[in-house]
């Protein structure tokens, strides 16, 4: 194998350069010509990748987002416009790629694979609902994230007597609301993985709060939960005079994705971009590379695409303890 791709595909997160910088710069020691495809898989289907020098990755480790740049290509989902993808990495004696990328991303990956093309999956997702993989790429980053702004929430909370409603990215992963919330004390997490609590209940809880004298009432909830972030808001408002509380609500939305790599973040993205490119010119494909424990292995990507990660059920009835 002379020359390898990476590209960055799907959702973007922090964590995913120092990735990219890792791949290059492994690529090059190893002795093979790395490309970098601009916009995820559309840049395999219009044929935009280029030849990265190690400068070309320079500086990039503390920068957020991705300098591939990366896209949602619904096109990728077709056998015919996958093969030209092939023909054009093909026509330029690459013959192996590197996906950094969330579920559907890896499901790309793992479709390439199948078609005998080369190549590596690395688990990027602030989500964290990856099968086969502890954490995946950008994750702790994002909880600080999150985590700063339930602190900064918290205080505000306090000194006006309030309940907030803090509604937090994840898609259907309880993951983030989880975690964060368990790290920020809130006094109820909603997550899509547990049904409930109804309306009524969460009002309960609420008025239970005030009762024991708390000078906040912090409730996490994930994108994913239903009824709603709305709802809630709405059940609460209109219980407004017996529930003590006032309500606000702060959707963080995109504020979560961005922002300089954590340690964590650098340190895991250097690991994963190195063992993808020692991977992919040993000979392996179809394979994700993934955190088990402190080490890195590699995981069938079939595996890792069939379901959506599990939530840890003993994080939330810890969480449940500590309101
Ligand atoms: P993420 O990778 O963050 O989960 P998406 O689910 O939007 O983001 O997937 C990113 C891209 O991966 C899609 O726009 C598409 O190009 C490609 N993709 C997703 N699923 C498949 C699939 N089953 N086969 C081929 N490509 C896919």
């Amino acid at each position: 194998m002379k020359r390898i791709a990476v590209l960055t595909s799907g959702g973007d997160g922090p964590g995913l350069n120092p990735c990219i910088r890792a791949v290059v710069r492994c690529g090059l020691k190893a002795g093979v010509e790395v490309f970098g495809v601009q916009w995820g898989y559309a840049g395999l289907i219009d044929n935009d990748m280029g030849s990265l020098d190690s400068r070309a990755v320079s500086g990039i480790l503390g920068k957020g987002g991705t300098i591939l740049g990366t896209a949602r290509c619904p096109e990728f989902l077709e056998l015919q416009v996958r093969r030209q993808a092939i023909r054009h990495m093909n026509q330029r004696g690459i013959n192996g790629l590197i996906v950094i990328g969330g579920n559907g991303s890896l499901a790309g990956a793992l479709a390439l694979h199948e078609m005998g093309f080369p190549t590596i999956g690395v688990p990027g997702s602030i989500d964290n609902d990856i099968n086969g993989t502890d954490l995946a790429v950008g994750v702790d980053t994002t909880l600080n994230t999150i985590l700063d702004a339930i602190d900064r929430i918290k205080d505000t909370a306090s000194s006006h007597q309030r309940a907030f409603l803090v509604e937090v990215m994840g898609r259907d992963c309880g993951y983030l609301a989880l975690q964060s919330g368990l790290a920020g004390g809130a006094e109820l997490i909603l997550v899509p993985e547990r049904e409930g609590p109804t309306l009524e209940s969460i009002a309960e809880e609420v008025l239970d709060a005030y009762m024991r004298g708390k000078s906040h009432c912090i409730i996490v909830i994930a994108e994913g939960w239903k009824p709603g972030t709305k709802a809630v808001q709405e059940y609460l408002l209109s219980r407004r005079e017996e529930l003590g509380f006032d309500v606000r609500v702060t959707v963080l939305g995109h504020v979560q994705r961005g922002g300089r790599p954590s340690v964590f973040d650098r340190t895991l993205g250097t690991r994963m971009g190195a063992m993808a490119v020692e991977a992919l010119l040993s000979g392996e494909s179809g394979k994700m590379v993934a955190l088990r424990g402190n080490g890195l292995e590699l995981f069938p990507l079939a595996e890792a695409v069939k379901q959506l990660k599990p939530l840890d059920s003993m994080l939330l009835e810890l969480a449940e303890i500590m309101d």
